[in-house]
């Protein structure tokens, strides 16, 4: 820390599609420790791969951010927009001896690394074109362009402290001269990361653990620059519930299709928070919570376990405490991308009623639909409870709701109660009829709660629909 004058953290994602759940946890944890130190967060697009690389990846990345509060105080930074950076700091690599152009054509790395397992060796590149003292490189062949590899030391070991998993060594001998720029000039990974990591002074790069293997590279590269070394975290990865990585196979990866599916930014990033990084036994918490615990520490080092009915319940959660001005505007959302136009105003007085119950946004919509759309019960439904015996019932009771003057809880509860009476039913004898008649489902909220929010109209047509 000493030689960073501010704690300063990235998210450094490859537009090549959404951004993953796992990604969206790395910018988390960047993010909130930034925060909790009072640093700042930069977001860098990493687009060196031009041909996977798009403008609309870069779009969803954002928005991805944008809607789980995730703000960056610098960014987006491009990474192809820094390649004269990039080809300055190799050249400068090239003249101190700590990079050189590389003229192994392909055939010619794969017979060497044929060579090596034929030999029971590791494949290592040779360092066939590195120049050392006493040695002829060869004549560099007529129109070839070249890569640049680095000068990895040799011998010896790098050694970091990492955030999550502790001391790491490896030995160079493990690893061996990386190519840092391709025949085109454009950067690897492993180099304009450093490069960015260094010019972003960024003091603290959380990241999954894919990149452990690459740390070492990193390291030596920093120190062959005489940059300062930023602290590395690498996260664990995220399981799928069938205990394999979680990815597009087994279900949605990309956050914002969860954000379409109804779940609410506060419980994704609660949830999310969850999974590789405890506060003691706190489940529920806000952002503002989880900045103010969020110091690096307690980082869980196996794997975390994505658990769809866990997210569930945080997002319920959610899903009951949030302001309902802002709910009843998320289901307008949610049904208007069903093709269904209702107003807000509309929606509102309703949501109480059913918001318990209810996992996602997309759950309340759902409900909040047959209000607005015909309603189709289930077949078994009908089957089980609109019998020939109920048909009488379900007649006087809608005779004496097309006779009210005032549509109201207390006027339904008594209507309920006089068809009862005259019947002889026992409640539920009467109400789920209804409910399947009206509501589509044999289950709702307190039946007089449910109606009084229909018109009355609709509730006689639907009760004289068989
Ligand atoms: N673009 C890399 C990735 O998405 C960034 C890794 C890093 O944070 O260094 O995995």
């Amino acid at each position: 820390m000493s030689s960073f004058d501010k704690i300063r953290t990235r998210i450094a994602p490859s537009p090549t599609g959404f951004l993953h759940l796992g990604t969206a946890r790395t910018a988390l944890y960047s993010w909130a420790y930034a925060r909790h130190h009072g640093g700042e967060f930069v977001l860098r697009i990493e687009d060196t791969d031009v041909a996977r690389s798009t403008q609309d990846s870069v779009d969803q990345i954002i928005a991805a951010m944008n809607w789980l509060g995730l703000s960056y105080d610098e960014g987006p930074i491009y990474q192809m927009q820094r390649l004269d950076r990039y080809q300055a700091v190799i050249e400068q690599l090239i003249a101190s001896g700590r990079a050189y152009r590389c003229y192994a054509t392909p055939e010619e790395l794969t017979a060497m690394r044929e060579a090596q397992k034929a030999r029971g060796e590791k494949t290592l590149y040779d360092r066939r074109w590195r120049p050392e003292p006493g040695k002829t490189l060869p004549t560099p062949p007529e129109g070839v362009k070249p890569v640049i590899r680095f000068a990895n030391p040799i011998e010896g070991d790098v050694t970091w402290d990492d955030i999550v998993k502790g001391s790491i060594t490896i030995n160079n001998r493990e690893i061996d001269d990386l190519i840092i720029a391709r025949a085109d000039g454009v950067p690897t990974y492993n180099f304009a990361v450093v490069v960015d990591d260094w010019d972003m002074r960024i003091s603290h790069v959380f990241r999954g653990d894919e990149h452990v293997n690459n740390t070492p590279w990193q390291i030596n590269i920093f120190n062959a620059l005489g940059a300062p070394l930023p602290s590395f975290g690498h996260l664990p990865i995220i399981l799928g519930d069938d205990g394999l990585k979680l990815s597009k196979r087994r279900g949605a990866v990309s956050v914002m299709d969860y954000a379409a599916n109804g779940y609410l930014p506060e419980g994704m990033l609660n949830y999310l928070a969850r999974l590789g990084w405890s506060h003691g036994d706190d489940e529920l918490f806000s952002a503002e919570q989880m900045v103010s615990w969020f110091d690096g520490s307690h980082l869980s080092k196996s794997p975390a376990q994505w658990d769809p009915a866990k997210l569930d319940w945080v997002n319920g959660h959610y899903v009951k405490h949030i302001d309902e001005t802002r709910l009843a505007g998320l289901v307008v959302e949610q049904l208007a991308a069903k093709g269904v136009a209702v107003t807000v105003e509309e929606i509102q007085p309703k949501v109480g009623l059913f918001k318990d119950r209810c996992a996602t946004v997309a759950a309340l919509a759902d409900w909040l639909a047959m209000y607005f759309v015909p309603v189709t019960p289930l077949a078994d439904d009908l089957a089980a409870h609109i019998t020939d015996a109920i048909r009488p019932a379900l007649a006087a009771l809608a005779e004496k709701l097309a006779a009210l003057t005032e549509w109201n809880k207390t006027t339904l509860q008594q209507t309920l109660k006089e068809t009862l009476a005259a019947t002889g039913l026992k409640m539920p004898q009467l109400a789920v009829p209804v409910r399947v008649l009206v509501c589509g489902r044999a289950q709702t909220p307190s039946l007089d709660a449910v109606l009084e929010h229909f018109d009355k109209k609709k509730v006689l047509e639907r009760l004289q629909s068989l």
